[in-house]
C-alpha cells in the first residue's frame, strides 16, 4: 500500500482534476542537485521537457546553473523565465527558427555533422558567444523499451562513430550523448567506458561534454558517490566541464494529480469513473505504460475494496489502473495519484474534449497558490 505522506495541502480543498506541485519537495531534490554540482564540479541543468511549470523556475535557478531546451519554444521560455545557461538540442533545426535560437542559446547541439555544417557559418557569424557541440550515439543503452531508448537500431538521435566525419569537429567545443532513462550511476558507468572507448580521441579536445539526462539522482537508491566520482574523474582525464541535464530527477515526486470520483460501474468487477483521464492527463500510463500510485491505496485485493479506475473519455482503453481501498469509495470522495509533477503537464491535451487540469503550488508554509486554470476558451483555441 502506498502510505499516506504528509501533505501541504488539503486534498478536499483544490479544484478538480489539478495538478499540484509541492514546494518542498521539489526543493528538496534541487538540494541534492546542488550538493551533486557542487561536490563534482559538473553543472546541472533542468531539462524542460520533462517539467516546464515556470512559476518555479526562480527558486530552480537558485539551485542549477540554467535549463535545456528541445527547441525554440521551450529555448525562449528558459531565457524569458529561468536565466542562466540556455542550452539546446533538437534532431533538426529549421532554417526559420535559427536565428532566434542564436539570440537567446548559450549552447547549441546538433544532431548531425550536416546539421552542424548547414548552420556553422551563421553561428559563427554570431556577435554572441555560444558554444556548439555535436550530440553522438555510442550505440549502447540499457534501456529495454524502444520507446524511450536513443540507441535502438535505426534510430535518429546523434552521430554514430561511422558517420562522425573528423574535419566537421573543427569548431565545435563539445560533445553531447542522451542514452539513458530512469538510470542509476552503474549505468553511466558502463555507457561512460564505451563512450571513451569509441569517441576517447576526440574528447581532450572538447571543452565540455554533456552526459544528458535520465539519471535518477533523486530516487532514495541513486548512487549519488558514484556520480559524483564519475564526473570528477572524467573532467580531470579530459579537461572538459561535465553537465547534466536530467528532467526527471529534478522533480521526482514532486507534485500530484487530484481528481474525484464521478460513478461507478459494475462489469464483472467494480469499476470507477473519476473526472481525470490517462489519455488527457498522465498519458505516459498509457504510453509507457505504468501504473501511478494513489495515496492510501494499495494492489488490487491487497485491502477490502478493489476498483478500476477510468476516464470519463469515450477510449475504452482511459484506464488508469486497479486500486484496492480500505473503504468502499463514494462519490466525491478526492484520489490523490503520486509522482505527478514531470511529464504531465507538459504532455496534456483536450481529446474527447477533456477539460486541462488547474496547475496549483503548495507552498511550504501551508499556503496553495493558484497558478493556472484553463476553460472552454483554451480548448476551443487550438482548433
Ligand atoms: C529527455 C531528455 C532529457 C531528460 O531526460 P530525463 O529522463 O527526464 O532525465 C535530457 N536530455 C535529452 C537530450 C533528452 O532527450
Amino acid at each position: 500500500m502506498k502510505e499516506l505522506e504528509s501533505l501541504h495541502f488539503d486534498p478536499a480543498a483544490v479544484p478538480t482534476p489539478c495538478y499540484i506541485v509541492d514546494e518542498a519537495r521539489l526543493r528538496r531534490n534541487l538540494e541534492l542537485l546542488q550538493m551533486v554540482q557542487q561536490r563534482s564540479g559538473a553543472k546541472i541543468l533542468l531539462a524542460q521537457k520533462a517539467f516546464s511549470m515556470y512559476r518555479t523556475y526562480p527558486m530552480i535557478r537558485k539551485y542549477l546553473a540554467g535549463s535545456t531546451a528541445s527547441g525554440l519554444y521551450e529555448a525562449k521560455l528558459a531565457r524569458e523565465e529561468m536565466g542562466g545557461e540556455v542550452h539546446i538540442y533538437s534532431p533538426a533545426y529549421k532554417p526559420e527558427e535559427f536565428d532566434e535560437i542564436l539570440r537567446i542559446s548559450d549552447h547549441i547541439v546538433f544532431n548531425s555533422c550536416a546539421q552542424w555544417k548547414r548552420y556553422r557559418d551563421q553561428v559563427q557569424a554570431c556577435s554572441r558567444k555560444i558554444s556548439c557541440g555535436l550530440r553522438i550515439n555510442p550505440e549502447y543503452a540499457e534501456t529495454e523499451t524502444d520507446l524511450y531508448n536513443p540507441c535502438f537500431t535505426g534510430s535518429r538521435l546523434g552521430t554514430t562513430l561511422a558517420n562522425l566525419e573528423e574535419d566537421a569537429l573543427e569548431g565545435l567545443d563539445g560533445l553531447h550523448f542522451h542514452t539513458m532513462c530512469e538510470q542509476n550511476s552503474d549505468t553511466l558507468e558502463r555507457t561512460l567506458r564505451v563512450v571513451e572507448e569509441k569517441f576517447g580521441k576526440y574528447l581532450s579536445r572538447m571543452q565540455w561534454v554533456n552526459f544528458g539526462g535520465g539519471h535518477h539522482i533523486t530516487r532514495p537508491d541513486y548512487d549519488v558517490e558514484l556520480l559524483i566520482r564519475l564526473c570528477q574523474d572524467f573532467a580531470e582525464k579530459y579537461h572538459v566541464q561535465v553537465y547534466l541535464e536530467p528532467g526527471e530527477a529534478v522533480a521526482l515526486h514532486a507534485g500530484y494529480l487530484v481528481t474525484q470520483v464521478l460513478d461507478f460501474v459494475h462489469n464483472g468487477l467494480d469499476i470507477a469513473i473519476v473526472d481525470a483521464s490517462a489519455a488527457c492527463h498522465m498519458p505516459d500510463v498509457l504510453e509507457m505504460p505504468y501504473r501511478p500510485e494513489i495515496l492510501g491505496a494499495g494492489q488490487p485485493g491487497e485491502l477490502a475494496y478493489t476498483y478500476r479506475l477510468g476516464a470519463p473519455t469515450c477510449l475504452a482503453g482511459d484506464v488508469i489502473g486497479d486500486y484496492s481501498f480500505a473503504a468502499p469509495l463514494q462519490i466525491g470522495d478526492r484520489l490523490v495519484f503520486c509522482d505527478m509533477a514531470i511529464y504531465s503537464m507538459v504532455k496534456n491535451n483536450t481529446f474527447n474534449g477533456m477539460p486541462l487540469p488547474a496547475i496549483l503550488l503548495a507552498h511550504a508554509d501551508g499556503r496553495v497558490e493558484t497558478v493556472r486554470q484553463f476553460g472552454y476558451a483554451d480548448f476551443k483555441m487550438r482548433l
